[in-house]
């Protein structure tokens, strides 16, 4: 992983609250109904305020894995882009690649809509007890395959909302710098 290949100006760690987080879209670690819940989840659709519930209601849920987008309303985030991890189950039911998925789909959709910035929390190390670690260095793989992909976009920004994360991804991206 540690080749000057990998270094990328467009890759940004940042510790705090992601509802905060000023850029084109944030994305949220949502659940398959897209009606809220804990967690990440439930802090931006509190912040976004009620109107963002209401547009999640039309998009008739989303599969794991896959992504959807929504406008951000009272965030100051523009788009939401919601996506959802898998569950771990102990890593043979398709988690990584579930995981590298959710990455990839919601860079995919930003690029779409011509966002430049986009904001993600650590998908599926909540609730969905994926292992932190092994969840930062699939983040981190999936990104960097896209990117090549995705030219509108100038900066990603890894969300850590504990210190744990925050170690995790230092240690990460000083490796690849
Ligand atoms: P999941 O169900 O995908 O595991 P969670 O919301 O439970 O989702 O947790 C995913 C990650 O989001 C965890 O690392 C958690 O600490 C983090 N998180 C929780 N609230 C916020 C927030 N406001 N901003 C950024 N990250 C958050």
């Amino acid at each position: 992983m540690s080749t000057p290949a990998n270094r990328d100006q467009r890759l940004e760690l940042c510790r705090g609250d992601i509802t905060r987080c000023r850029v084109d879209a944030i994305v949220n670690a949502a659940n398959q109904t897209l009606l809220g819940g804990g967690g990440v989840d439930g802090a931006i659709h509190r912040a976004a305020g009620p109107e963002l519930l209401a547009e999640c209601r039309r998009l008739q849920g989303c599969r794991t894995g896959e992504a959807k987008i929504t406008r951000g309303y009272r965030l100051p985030a523009s788009y939401v882009i919601h996506t959802v991890g898998p569950v771990w189950h102990g890593g043979n039911q398709g988690e990584k690649e579930l995981l590298q998925a959710c990455y990839r789909h919601s860079l995919l959709l930003a690029a779409e809509h011509r966002l430049t910035s986009i904001a993600f929390p650590a998908i599926s190390t909540g609730v969905y007890r994926f292992p932190p670690s092994l969840a930062a260095e699939l983040a981190l793989e999936a990104v960097r395959d896209t990117l090549p992909r995705t030219p509108t976009i100038t900066r990603v920004i890894f969300v850590c909302f504990n210190a744990e994360t925050y170690r995790i991804y230092e240690r990460l991206l000083a490796d690849c710098r």
